[in-house]
């Protein structure tokens, strides 16, 4: 009888595994499955570069371990279905508020990163013991569908709009023109890149000179007041003011290369 991890993926202690393109020096035992490899590629890869390092002195990274879940002994974990991932595990412990290992700006990041994989969950995000380390496929093997493709045709990647000192931007009216934004591109691309297309959209109106990251810091909002100010919005790249914003989906037509 083949036994399942919690997330309903086969698990065994002679699992047959793959091991993903090392992060920083750091690799990952997963699943023998594509998608699981393009799923956690991604999330490793961006949560090195945008929320922390996963290189340290202490080598805390996990990816498949055939055990027991921590938090319910009676089934088993989804490291031992190699559906999971576990990231600097000595900094942020099972059970320890995420608000006491991680910065506002992190939690953020790690929940726009969760929020755009759609099949992915994060330990921090837990109702009942957090595990910060912790990530995991939270689907169930047919779930998965064209998950990965559509990371290797950069359809996917979250949208989070922090200035580098941290402060929350109003979004409020902003995410409607993202998709907006977004759409024109010829179904391209989704509403998680938004961004993106919004930096694009500076780089070729005003040559930015963005990396297209789907990140908002100084520059990315530099950028912005000039928008702001050249369609005669307020210039407070913060608050963006509906003119800006009304000039920016109708600018979107002008993105044609
Ligand atoms: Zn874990």
């Amino acid at each position: 009888m083949t036994e399942h991890s919690y997330n309903g993926w086969p698990a065994s202690p002679t699992l047959a595994t793959r091991v993903i393109t090392p992060v920083s020096g750091v690799s990952f035992r997963v699943a023998d499955n594509q998608n699981v490899e393009d799923i956690f590629t991604f999330l490793a890869q961006w949560y090195d570069t945008h929320v922390e390092a996963l290189k340290g002195s202490v080598a805390d990274d996990w990816g498949f371990a055939y055990r027991a879940n921590r938090n319910d002994p009676d089934e088993l974990s989804n490291h031992a279905s190699g559906s999971a991932l576990d990231f600097n595990a000595t900094k942020h412990p099972n059970g320890v508020a995420i608000s006491s290992t991680f910065t506002a700006a992190q939690i953020r990041k790690c929940d726009a990163l969760e929020d755009c994989l759609e099949v992915v969950a994060w330990g921090g995000n837990y109702v009942h013991t957090v595990d910060g380390m912790h990530w995991e496929i939270a689907v169930e093997p047919g779930g998965l569908q064209d998950v990965g493709a559509r990371i290797r045709q950069k359809k996917i990647g979250p949208v989070i709009w922090i200035p580098d000192d941290g402060k929350p931007v109003d979004l409020s009216n902003m995410k409607s023109q993202f998709r907006r934004a977004a759409g024109a591109e010829k179904g391209k691309v989704t509403r998680h890149n938004g961004v993106g297309v919004i930096q694009t959209y500076l780089n070729k109106r005003y040559s930015a000179g963005l990396t297209v990251d789907g990140l908002v810091g100084a520059k990315t909002l530099n950028a912005w007041g000039r928008h702001e100010a050249k369609v005669g919005g307020q210039g407070r790249p913060r608050i963006p003011d509906r003119k800006s914003l009304a000039a920016l989906a109708k600018g979107r037509f002008e993105v044609k290369s």
